[in-house]
């Protein structure tokens, strides 16, 4: 790739490595050649159970170029066993851990000379597909089903620094169904897009805080927290959202730092209320750590805090971006040097 487009000037996730792996599974179990292979199209019957039936997941995840020159990813375990449960809440059949694990390190190695230096990375993304010719199946699940791992060499989610978040607090329109909020599916994006784009069109938000009837759970693709010098406060984990790794690693690195941890659920009205002197944020794979400098609740905007990204918060990004990158020692032992 050496005149290849640079991943710092290009928008996140629209470049690829080259190598991918590719697996086929059945009844039988996985087929897997255990090497990557060249990046390809696939050809699809247009019958094909994902073309019409959304059985389909993903995961998100990301290699980080060491300080040492070694390549890392990070909480590979905890993003293999995800995946397993979207693909077992889909009820198609589930990969073998090792063999998950083993696909997602032989796609960083294969393109671990794409990875960007830090804060930039290579960005793995495992998929997940229902393969079976039947468009009379609406209420089977596919037996057949590919799994692959695509890379994208990625930059800084936030070119020139990072920048504080506008969103609104929805608390009407769901996010995606109850039983389905911890599946890691294109399913639920597609529930959540229109309430965001209405958000974007009329008030000009970055993200919408879904907070059906009051209870506040997380974004189209982020979790939420509270902060302040003492406390770190999140909503409860539950079958209605996302259980994001992000969100792990920011509870056990603030309780490392002396945080107290509240794991709870979190009203709108408060969010309101604690907005001037409370700091709030994403977390999410991509971002890391994103600020939220305004929120927009029943039509009329509150500024959080000053507005400007608080010091607990970068502090907590900062400490989050080292463990990654192995400029800080790994306690917990999240990274896996692959290549
Ligand atoms: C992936 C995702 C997140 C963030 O999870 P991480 O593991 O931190 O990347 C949050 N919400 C949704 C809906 C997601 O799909």
């Amino acid at each position: 790739m050496a005149d290849a487009p640079d991943p710092f000037s290009s928008p996140f996730g629209t470049l690829f490595g080259d190598q991918m792996t590719v697996a086929t599974g059945g009844p039988d179990g996985y087929v897997y050649s255990g090497a990557a292979q060249p990046l390809e199209n696939f050809s699809m019957h247009p019958g094909t159970h994902v073309l019409h039936y959304a059985s389909s997941c993903f995961e998100g995840l990301k290699a980080h170029a060491q300080a040492d020159g070694s390549l890392a990813i990070f909480r590979l375990d905890d993003h293999v066993a995800r995946f397993r449960n979207s693909i077992e809440l889909l009820r198609m059949a589930v990969p073998e851990t090792d063999l998950v694990r083993s696909m997602f390190i032989d796609a960083a190695t294969a393109n671990a000379s794409h990875t960007p230096p830090a804060p930039g990375s290579l960005y793995l993304r495992p998929t997940l597909i229902g393969s079976d010719l039947n468009i009379g199946a609406a209420a089977s699940p596919s037996t057949s089903t590919l799994l692959y791992v695509l890379t994208s060499p990625v930059g800084d989610y936030f070119p020139g620094g990072v920048r504080p978040l506008s969103i609104l607090i929805e608390t009407s329109i769901p996010r995606t169904t109850p039983q389905f909020g911890s599946v890691k599916s294109g399913a639920n994006y597609a529930m959540a897009l229109g309430p965001t784009l209405d958000a974007k069109a009329e008030h000009q938000v970055d993200q919408v805080l879904f907070a059906t009837d009051g209870d506040t759970t997380e974004t189209g693709a982020a979790n939420f927290f509270l902060i302040d010098d003492d406390t770190l406060v999140t909503r409860h984990l539950d079958s209605s959202f996302l259980h994001g790794i992000t969100r792990s690693s920011i509870l056990t690195m603030a309780t490392d730092l002396g945080y107290r941890i509240e794991e709870r659920a979190l009203p709108a009205a408060e969010i309101h209320e604690r907005a001037h002197d409370t700091e709030m944020f994403l977390s999410g794979t991509a971002a890391v750590i994103a600020p939220v400098g305004t929120l927009i609740i029943d039509g009329s905007q509150t500024a959080v805090r000053d507005g400007q990204p608080g010091p607990n918060t970068l502090r907590l990004r900062e400490a989050l971006v080292a463990v990654q990158t192995g400029s800080a020692d790994d306690p917990h032992g999240w990274r896996t040097t692959v290549g």
